[in-house]
């Protein structure tokens, strides 16, 4: 993910805060929202918002409070862009390229731990899940959401 990598440095284009500006509104009275405004520093690039059922929530809460306990909280050097479910996978984008070695190695450890927490995790209800594949579709589910529903 090299090429947002200068994205503080340039200041935000019309599009970008025009997106942001829709996501945020989307997410309004949500656990999404919540979650943002816990940590605004690490998702203020968070355009898309988090990308992924309300099934995965506990999963990107829990990993968005380890990193907070793992780097502190008021760390500015790490950005989100993309949570997402990718082809039935939990999918976790930063640039971490102003953390140290060590700091990096934990974040990449604890986010292969979500990742792994996810493949086991139905996208859409939270319960024990396995890769599923619906009308070409790959997603988490548990065997009452197999058939996968599009927001
Ligand atoms: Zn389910």
């Amino acid at each position: 993910m090299q090429e947002r990598t200068n994205f503080m440095s340039d200041p935000p284009d019309e599009w970008f805060t025009e997106q942001l500006a829709a996501t945020v509104q989307r997410e309004r009275g949500t656990w999404r929202e919540e979650l943002r405004g816990r940590y605004p520093s690490w998702t203020s690039c968070l355009r898309w918002g988090f990308e992924h059922g309300d099934g995965w929530r506990l999963v990107t809460e829990h990993l968005f409070a380890d990193l907070a306990t793992l780097l502190g909280i008021d760390a500015p050097v790490m950005e989100v862009w993309q949570v997402k479910a990718k082809v039935g996978t939990y999918s976790f984008y930063k640039d971490t390229d102003g953390l140290s070695e060590e700091q990096r190695a934990a974040v990449e450890q604890r986010v292969a731990a979500a990742d792994w927490e996810a493949r086991t995790t139905c996208e859409t209800c939270g319960q024990p899940g396995q890769l599923v594949r619906d009308r070409g579709w790959y997603h988490v589910a548990c065997s009452a959401h197999v058939t996968r529903e599009f927001p």
